[in-house]
């Protein structure tokens, strides 16, 4: 049988559960790119320290007839596997610029994958459709992860750079989760750090775990990077973590994702009083 580009996927009746299991993704990812309905964005407010949007990260949510609800978690590895990245990433980028058509006063996080920054068009083809809708660059900020830094640190950074130039800010995204050194941070010119949320939940478990995040708080604060929090539950964490001077908040606590209506009603203009 022909197979997609980049997954050779041995057909044996030992092929195992999670095989089969991208499989079915994989197919049902082909039929989400021709059927529009099928993807869409949820909206998670970040917040500063008086407790207003700052700006809302874009979330993929993808619920397919066969499938039902498959989290991006697992849907945009298998994407990346299948060579379907760059396309859903557009489809994706398609949906966040008609919300922010729609609100000019919203601003979002935009998740942006290595396969899809590395792509040679990647850039343009943002800047392209901003231009065309009339959309500045400056309400949208770039989230890379470690591993985009890893992979070919070299070109990330000349990709970070041609992202500031357009207009886009960016922020490092699962810090301190990857395998990169701290030294990255330093060449990279990012705006924002957000530490990951397996270490906000342990800020409150022992006395090292506050230490580590009150150590990445100092850090970033002297590399001129504004943090943001991400995964707080709880009203005890948000207030240490903005103790150790977090200047934005992210978390179920904050608010879960949401569709854009349920935010803009909730967050951008709120009824008075
Ligand atoms: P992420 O970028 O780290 O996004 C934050 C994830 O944490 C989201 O999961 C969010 O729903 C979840 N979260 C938020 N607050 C809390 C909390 O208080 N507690 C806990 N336990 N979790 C919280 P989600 O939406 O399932 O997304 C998972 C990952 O999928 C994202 O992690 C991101 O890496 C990726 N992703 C999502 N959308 C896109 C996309 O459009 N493009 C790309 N390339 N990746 C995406
Ligand atoms: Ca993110
Ligand atoms: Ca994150
Ligand atoms: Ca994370």
């Amino acid at each position: 049988r022909q197979r997609g580009r980049a997954t050779p996927v041995a057909f044996s009746a030992i092929i195992g559960q999670a095989a089969r299991d991208a499989l079915a993704i994989e197919q049902g990812l082909r039929e989400a790119l021709r059927n529009p309905g099928e993807l869409s964005i949820a909206y998670q407010p970040i917040v500063g320290r008086t407790g207003r949007l700052e700006r809302a990260e874009a979330l993929a949510r993808w619920t397919s007839p066969r499938l039902g609800s498959v989290p991006p978690g697992r849907f945009i590895a298998v994407a990346e596997q299948a060579g379907l990245i760059v396309e859903l990433g557009r489809r994706l980028f398609h949906l966040v610029c008609d919300d922010l058509a729609a609100h000019p006063a919203l601003r979002v996080s935009l998740n942006v994958s290595t396969l899809q920054l590395m792509a040679p068009d990647f850039i343009p083809s943002l800047v392209d459709e901003l231009r065309a809708r009339g959309i500045p660059p400056a309400r949208i900020e770039i989230e890379l992860t470690e591993a985009v830094v890893v992979d070919d640190p070299r070109l990330a950074a000349q990709r970070v750079e041609e992202l500031r130039e357009a207009g886009f800010s960016i922020a490092l995204d699962d810090f301190g989760t990857g395998y990169s050194s701290v030294g990255y941070l330093e060449q990279f010119r990012f705006d924002t750090l957000k530490i990951d949320r397996s270490f906000v939940a342990r800020v409150h478990r022992s006395a090292g775990g506050m230490a580590v995040v009150d150590g990445m708080i100092r850090m970033a604060h002297g590399l001129d990077l504004r943090v943001v929090c991400e995964g707080i539950e709880s009203a005890r964490d948000l207030d240490l973590l903005r103790e150790l001077g977090s200047d934005l908040a992210q978390g179920y606590h904050l608010d879960q994702p949401l569709p854009i209506d349920e935010l803009v009603s909730r967050w951008l203009d709120p009824e008075p009083g």
